[in-house]
């Protein structure tokens, strides 16, 4: 099945974090077979709180999708570790996009992610290395849904 997995990180080496996840998961979850670049998006609102590097990626995979996100918790939990006294934020956030065209909504998995279409930090990545997904919740596709979401609070980043 191919999966769609968005990544985010705000906290400490936010590149290792995204790199390192992708590495688990290609070990773990299966081939990734796309990544879209990394985006930064400015923190707003909560002034203190680092912006964002957010990225998207394709992998293929024959995991369940429940057995996925507990796999994606897994490794957040790994990543999230922070050497300090006290356990931090996380420092990595893996949400599920798309499982292939399934549609899942129960009491720990929504799929297609719930709140996509507000949030231009995922589709933004998701429309570049997956713009001709058709979303059954939206019944739109993921280009369709970036060109009606009007927001512009991003950068790119240079790799
Ligand atoms: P957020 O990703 O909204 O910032 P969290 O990562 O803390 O917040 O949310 C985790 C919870 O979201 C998990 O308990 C998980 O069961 C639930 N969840 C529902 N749908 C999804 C999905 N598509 N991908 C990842 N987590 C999901
Ligand atoms: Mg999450």
């Amino acid at each position: 099945m191919k999966t769609i997995i968005a990544l985010g990180s705000n906290m400490g080496d936010r590149r290792k974090y995204l790199e390192d996840a992708i590495t688990e998961i290609g070990k773990r979850i299966g081939e990734v077979t796309a990544r879209s670049q990394i985006m930064e998006t400015k923190a707003y609102g909560y002034t203190e709180q680092d912006d964002f590097l957010n990225m998207a990626i394709a992998v293929e995979t024959e995991m369940e999708a429940h057995d996925l996100l507990h796999e994606l918790n897994a490794i957040e939990a790994e990543l999230g570790r922070v050497r300090t006294i006290h356990w931090g934020p996380r420092t990595i956030d893996l949400d599920i996009i798309y499982y292939g065209d399934r549609l899942i909504d129960d009491e720990e998995l929504h799929v297609p992610h719930i709140d996509l279409h507000n949030r231009d930090f995922v589709l933004v990545p998701v429309a570049e290395i997956a713009g001709e997904i058709f979303d059954v919740r939206r019944g739109k596709t993921v280009a369709e849904l970036l060109a009606a979401l009007q927001d512009h609070n991003m950068e790119e980043v240079k790799q």
